[in-house]
């Protein structure tokens, strides 16, 4: 199972790292904003290794969660990935902002999303309903 974390906090982005470890989950790469993370992704692809999960902030800066999940989603269309190869993406927002999850969910074709401060139950709770853990 491998992981990206996109995250601009230091803090948020190790936590969330750790939770995962604490879970044995350590196939993690961290990256610091959208742009990276949609490098990440090219190349997990282009060594045909994807990422099973990826997690992405809502506020970064560069390229911000919204667009970097509107990007994986067209690049997986473009690549020819089959839904079931889809790459689970969870929303990341400190903001308990409704609009901007309802839009990652409607809009970008998220998976699911967490509210931060991410608590690890919930994480792991997350986690088993979209059968990654
Ligand atoms: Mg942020």
């Amino acid at each position: 199972m491998k992981f990206l974390i996109a995250e601009d906090d230091f803090a948020s982005r190790k936590l969330l790292q750790a939770y995962l470890k604490r879970a044995h989950l350590t196939e993690v790469d961290l990256v610091i904003d959208g742009q990276e993370a949609i490098q990440a992704f090219e190349l997990a692809w282009a060594e045909e290794q994807p990422y099973d999960v990826i997690f992405l902030d809502i506020m970064m800066p560069n390229i911000d969660g919204q667009e970097a999940l509107t990007t994986i989603r067209t690049r997986e269309r473009e690549l020819g990935v089959k839904p079931a190869d889809e790459a689970k993406i969870i929303m990341v927002t400190a903001l308990g902002d409704p609009t901007n999850v309802i839009r990652a969910f409607n809009k970008g074709g998220a998976t699911g999303y967490l509210v931060k401060p991410i608590e690890p139950d919930t994480l792991m709770q997350e986690m088993k309903k979209y059968s990654i853990i």
